[in-house]
């Protein structure tokens, strides 16, 4: 595969470099390094008369094939992935290290999804009657993908909607399409015309999606904000729905931790992927008692971390991926200064080329301040002391988010104790981030509403159809 020239849009199985373009920049540099197409109404409608043409074939093709076809999929992703990573860091930002990872995990998680299977329940099996309950595929998807991870949470939703018979219409984020343009044209070439289209265009594509009358499900990964309207435009149509939005995820560091060990891996929780994880620690609880030994060892670790392009070697974390976070981001910290919260590290702001801002941390800022209660999405963590357990999990929960939390201790038992008390879809025990297609991942309250991965996420993109039949 080549990966530079034109980007086309996939549709029907085809090639389409569309009638207009948008620019795409790379954040490390402020500069455009490609022209994305920019889908035109009539382009969309294409796509989603190929996916309704498609199908019916696609769900008759026995589950087994459609299985063989994604772990084909998985294995052309693993085959380009040095093209695919180069790619991902220049419209992503990410250093190439993060950007193989993404890209190896999208192919993995196509072929871990290709593992699972959809049930069938027997409700009755008697002498008058027999019942059972199947899943059967909902129709056309459409899926819709944010930039942070636009390449593996595009994959969270191709794996199990195909393998559960449905065609697609993908669409990523206008900051991060060319990735996801080149897997289309890897999908054109395994999976039936139509089965799977990608469609990239600016701020109107999203919203055409959402209500268009040939889709019959959304599949959304992006904010809380616009997940409110995603949900409001599938009303009209009663578009099934699953929405991935935002979190504000706690940390709890209990007084028993090995502050030397976990200070690198609290680090990393909150600054992977600079800040921009659904699932990164947003605010970090510290017991009292080790408060002042984790903050020097944390804030010793973030002065070694190399900041610059993602494309050069050593870069451990790259620039914010597009203007508009960018300047939320400083939004929030500008705040932080205005109010004459303690830095401990960062807060300054250059003038150069590049979204870059330092890794900051600021020092227990009150528990009503924006970077407590905001999702700050960005390098920016605010450090914050408790002594009283239940004060602290009142305060984890008392928030609209409920997506992931972490609870680090030496006492698994006693951290089971805390997790079981935190409202957020996932709760990770000394680690955080971990996810798998074979597990259930989604938010609490309005973190989401649905789930994906695992059975429960597969069974997301079908409807359950009950088939009785009496005997005489
Ligand atoms: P966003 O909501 O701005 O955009 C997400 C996608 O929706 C993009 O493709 C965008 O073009 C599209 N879109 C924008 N307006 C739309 C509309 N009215 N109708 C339909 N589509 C529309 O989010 P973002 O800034 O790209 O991503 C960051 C946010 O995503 C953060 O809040 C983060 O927490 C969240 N996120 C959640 C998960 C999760 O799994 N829960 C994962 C990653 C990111």
């Amino acid at each position: 595969m080549k990966f530079d020239g034109d980007y086309a849009m996939t549709i029907g199985g085809k090639a389409v470099t569309g009638s207009a373009t948008f620019d795409v920049v790379n954040p490390a540099t402020e500069a455009v390094i490609a022209q994305a197409p920019d889908a035109t109404r009539a382009e969309l409608d294409a796509a989603v008369d190929a996916a309704r043409a498609a199908f019916p074939g696609w769900a008759a093709t026995p589950i087994d094939d459609r299985r063989a076809a994604l772990n084909a999929l998985g294995d052309a992703i693993l085959a380009n992935i040095d093209g695919l990573k180069r790619l991902l860091t220049a419209e992503q930002g990410k250093p190439h290290g993060d950007a193989e990872s993404e890209i190896g995990g999208a192919g993995m998680w196509l072929k871990g999804a290709a593992t699972l299977d959809l049930p069938v329940t027997v409700n009755e099996d008697s002498a008058e009657r027999y019942s059972e309950t199947r899943h059967v595929p909902i129709g056309v998807v459409g899926a819709i993908a944010p930039w942070n991870f636009p390449m593996i949470l595009a994959m969270f939703k191709v794996g199990p909607a195909l393998l559960a018979g449905n065609a697609l219409v993908l669409k990523p984020s206008p900051f991060t399409p060319l990735t996801t343009l080149k897997f289309g044209e890897i999908a054109a070439g395994i999976l039936p015309p139509g089965v799977l289209n990608v469609v990239t265009g600016g701020d109107a594509l999203g919203p055409w999606i959402t209500g268009h009358p040939g889709i019959d499900k959304v599949s959304f990964t992006g904010s809380t904000a616009t997940g409110r309207r995603v949900m409001q435009s599938a009303s009209a149509t009663l578009k099934r729905v699953t929405l991935e939005l935002g979190g504000n995820d706690p940390a709890i560091v209990m007084p028993d931790v090995d502050v030397a060990k976990v200070a690198e891996e609290l680090f990393w929780a909150a600054f992977r992927n600079n800040g921009q994880i659904c699932i990164a620690t947003k605010r970090m609880y510290v017991h009292t008692d080790i408060y002042d030994e984790l903050k020097a060892a944390i804030v010793a670790y973030a002065k070694t971390v190399r900041i610059g392009d993602g494309a050069e070697q050593g870069t451990q974390i790259g620039p914010i991926n597009n203007k508009p976070q960018y300047d939320r981001v400083l939004d929030l910290i500008g705040d932080a200064k205005d109010r004459g919260y303690s830095f401990l590290i960062g807060g300054e702001q250059r003038d150069a080329p590049g979204y870059f801002i330092p890794v900051t941390i600021i020092d227990n800022p009150p528990e009503d301040s924006r970077i407590v209660q905001e999702e700050q999405f960005g390098p920016v963590l605010p450090l914050i002391r408790f002594d009283d357990l239940d004060d602290v999990i009142a305060k984890a929960n008392a928030t609209e988010f409920g997506l992931g939390a972490s609870v680090w201790s030496a006492d698994e038992d006693r951290a089971l104790a805390v997790a079981r008390r935190i409202a957020s879809g996932t709760v990770w025990i000394n680690e955080t981030q971990h996810l798998t297609p074979l597990a259930a991942f989604g938010g609490m309250k309005q973190s989401g509403l649905g789930v994906e991965g695992g059975r429960e996420g597969l069974l997301e993109y079908t409807n359950a159809q009950t088939v009785t039949r009496r005997r005489s």
